[in-house]
């Protein structure tokens, strides 16, 4: 039995459910919540709460985004003949803060993985096949993460989706094996895109 009060203990509970918050991370938010002034803790939990109704998929490439298309989508700037595809949003925001990357993204919404049952077809699949046959796109480069999974997608993407007129490539360089996107340093991260290696 929890020796905190119950409204404390629940919001430890929920806290310990969001990625990378262990109970001692969780307890040490919670009561510097509880020690908070009222127009704090309301601020946060705004913030919070407004996420729902303000954030959606964007229509064309599926980043997390409050106006669709998203900026990138919509940037005039970005190179219409690069594609790069990512498993998630914040894969999307690790290769934009490494500044070393100006074309358009896809993003798949995760990858295939038997395991968890989730097939190509619960992923933003065909949304890119579609977006490939308008013929703009003339190199697509598979940055799933360097996991067994994300090589499993790349590799579907690249055998079953992508036109064969469009090159398909995947940044090779200091990848570690079973890392995550979002934990490489910019530099590793541009020299990765830099160096990337055909894949068929
Ligand atoms: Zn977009």
């Amino acid at each position: 039995v929890s020796e905190l009060p119950e409204c404390l203990e629940q919001l430890v509970r929920t806290l310990t459910r969001l990625p990378g918050i262990g109970r001692r991370s969780a307890q040490r938010i919670a009561f510097h919540l509880a020690r908070s002034s009222p127009d704090e803790v309301r601020r946060v939990a705004d913030a919070v709460a407004v996420l729902p109704e303000k954030l959606g998929p964007c229509e064309v490439c599926g980043n997390l985004t409050d106006e669709s298309p998203c900026r990138v989508c919509s940037d005039p700037r970005r190179d219409p003949t690069l594609i790069c595809v990512v498993e998630q949003p914040e894969n999307l925001a690790a290769i934009e803060r490494s500044g070393s990357y100006r074309g358009l993204y896809h993003v798949l919404g995760g990858s295939i993985s038997p395991l968890r049952s989730v097939g190509p077809e619960d992923l933003r699949m065909a949304e890119l096949g579609r977006r490939l046959e308008q013929g703009d796109v003339r190199e697509v480069i598979l940055a799933t993460n360097p996991t067994v999974e994300g090589e499993a997608t790349a590799l579907y993407v690249a055998r079953q989706v992508v036109p064969e007129d469009v090159r398909v490539t995947r940044p090779a360089t200091g990848l570690p094996v079973g890392g995550d996107l979002d934990y490489i340093d910019k530099s590793t991260l541009s020299r990765a895109f830099e160096t990337r290696h055909d894949l068929r």
